[in-house]
This record gives structure tokens, C-alpha cells and sequence, in this order.
């Protein structure tokens, strides 16, 4: 088990980990987040209502939006909490420390990241919108991976959050020790069929754009690392990924190996295998051939929490 400080850290709303925080003195513990994800992660718990002096139990808040201004009110005394939340914001943003993603309490006031209700003062919701902490965390650091506990149930959304968020924690170390166009490159090259199993094109692109430009600026290339990232993975594209990783280790293999690995590939494209059989298979090739082009890609090599977590998810 790795020390905690080599696990990639989580800011988390803290009633779904169990704290009895809600404004009625309960909790919305998540078995999966608690459980699952629990080993593989370090946990940064925040309750932003009761961190920034709310009791337990409290009046429910909601969100009102009066005259073009959102304010943070009091269900019973109508009361605004919003210039404390603010106050509360920009001292605890800055107290978060380094962060590989952030999982919300989904439809919260305070937490919810998207979809929140905004009340017409004094009336029923008419829009949506984010809650107040979730939408300084996001302003703040707008390439963090992000989501609510009710996304990260669907299997897809949570193997595509997990890829984001370890991949976002290797980027965010390489690029901290190499900074230059040359980090940007290696950064690149190691994630490069990672991103094309999401995005061929838009790998391709970017993959041209980091190679030839000196104008790249560090935020558009992550802009752009990130937003391919979220575009789930297809089983076709990451077949047509694994088809020209064999390609590549065609002259090597004999060709029983071959036939193996096309076998293992299809029987992933149809649904008949895991993703882990094709790569596992893939990876062992790599290796005992020394395939230098094809060792260090996240795509063959994944982190091993990252892989145990994909292989449950
Ligand atoms: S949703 Fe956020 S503010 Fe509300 S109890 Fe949970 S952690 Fe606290």
C-alpha cells in the first residue's frame, strides 16, 4: 500500500464520507466512495456550512436570485449567508492544498457542482445553477477532474472520472518537474494513446501542436489534455488503439502470439473480454521485446490504483 502522500488527494464534500453535517444532523454516506475508492485515494473532507460556523442542526439554506444578484438564504429566517460563504471561500480555497480531483454532494446550495435550484426570491426554483463552494472550487482550478456522487454511480462516469483524476495527477507531477516545452512534450508522448482511445483526432492534433508549436501555452494544453479525457472512451476506439499497438509489435511476435493478441483484441471490441486481457497481453510483449516507443504509456501502463479501481468499477 503506498504512503498516503503518494496517493492522489480528493477534495470531498464531507457528509458523503459519514460526518453527521447536515442541517437536520444526518449524513449521506456513500458505500462506494467510502468503501471503494477509500484504499486508493487520500481524502480532503470539507463542510463548507458548518466550516464557516453553521451549527448542527441548522435551518435549511437554499439558493435566491434577486435583481441579477445570488444570495444565500435562510429557508425560515431568510437570513444571507453569502458574504460569510465568500469570506469562508478565499481562506479555505487557499488552505486546500494540491488537489487531483473533487467529488460533490450533488444538488446541495453550498456543494452542488451543477443543477442546483435557484429560487426566484421568495418563489419556486426557476433555473439552475452551482452551488457557492463548488463554484469557487471550479473557478479557481478549472481543469480539476469534478464530480457529484450521483454521476460517479453510473459505471461509464466513474471509470472516466478515475481516468481523469489519475491522469491529472501525473500531468500535474511531470509538469512540476519539467516545465519547459520539452516536459509538455514528454507529458504528451507518455499519454499520447491514452488520448487517442478518447479522441484520435484531437489527440493528433494536439500531439502535432505540442511538437511544432513554441506558442503553446501551458493552460490551453491542458485545456486541451482535459477535455479529451472527458470525452468517454468507445470500445471501437480503444480496440483501433490496441490494433495499432499489435501493429507495431508485428515483426517481433511469432505468429501464434499474433493470432493470440488479435484474438484477445476482437474478443474485447465485441464484449467478450475485460480491456485488461488485451493489455495485459500487449504490455508483456512490450516488455520482453523492449519496445522503448511503446514503455511508459498510461495507456499499457496505468497506475496500479488506477487499474484496480478500473478493474471494480
Ligand atoms: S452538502 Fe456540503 S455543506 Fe451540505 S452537509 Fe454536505 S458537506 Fe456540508
Amino acid at each position: 500500500m503506498k504512503a498516503p502522500n503518494d496517493l492522489p488527494r480528493i477534495g470531498m464534500s464531507s457528509c458523503l464520507l459519514g460526518e453527521p453535517v447536515r442541517w437536520d444532523g444526518g449524513h449521506k454516506r456513500d458505500g462506494y466512495l467510502v468503501e471503494g475508492l477509500a484504499p486508493f485515494v487520500e481524502w480532503v473532507p470539507v463542510c463548507p456550512e458548518v466550516e464557516m460556523g453553521l451549527s448542527v442542526p441548522r435551518e435549511p439554506i437554499r439558493i435566491e436570485e434577486a435583481r441579477g444578484r445570488l444570495r444565500l438564504v435562510g429557508e425560515g429566517s431568510g437570513e444571507d449567508h453569502g458574504p460569510r460563504m465568500k469570506r469562508f471561500v478565499a481562506d479555505r480555497l487557499a488552505r486546500l492544498g494540491q488537489l487531483d480531483g473533487y467529488i460533490f454532494k450533488a444538488n446541495s446550495p453550498s456543494c452542488g457542482p451543477d443543477h442546483v435550484k435557484v429560487h426566484r426570491e421568495g418563489h419556486v426554483p426557476t433555473r439552475t445553477g452551482q452551488g457557492f463552494f463548488a463554484s469557487a472550487v471550479r473557478k479557481a482550478r478549472p481543469h480539476l477532474p469534478v464530480a457529484d456522487e450521483g454521476e460517479l454511480r453510473d459505471t461509464a462516469r466513474r471509470e472516466n472520472f478515475i481516468e481523469r483524476v489519475f491522469a491529472w495527477r501525473r500531468v500535474q507531477l511531470a509538469l512540476g518537474q519539467r516545465s519547459s516545452r520539452s516536459g509538455l512534450v514528454a507529458v504528451f508522448g507518455a499519454h499520447e494513446l491514452q488520448l487517442r482511445a478518447h479522441d484520435e483526432k484531437r489527440a493528433l492534433a494536439l500531439g502535432r501542436r505540442v511538437r511544432d508549436s513554441k506558442s503553446l501555452s501551458r493552460g490551453s494544453y491542458l485545456d486541451e489534455i482535459m477535455g479529451i479525457l472527458a470525452r468517454p472512451r468507445t470500445r471501437p476506439a480503444q480496440a483501433k488503439v490496441l490494433r495499432y499497438v499489435a501493429a507495431e509489435l508485428k515483426g517481433v511476435l511469432a505468429k501464434e502470439d499474433r493470432i493470440e493478441l488479435a484474438d484477445a483484441i476482437e474478443h474485447y471490441r465485441t464484449g467478450r473480454q475485460p480491456l485488461l486481457v488485451p493489455v495485459t497481453l500487449l504490455r508483456h510483449h512490450v516488455r520482453v521485446h523492449g519496445i522503448e516507443a511503446l514503455q511508459g504509456q498510461s495507456f499499457l501502463e496505468p497506475d496500479a490504483g488506477e487499474q484496480m479501481l478500473l478493474n471494480h468499477a
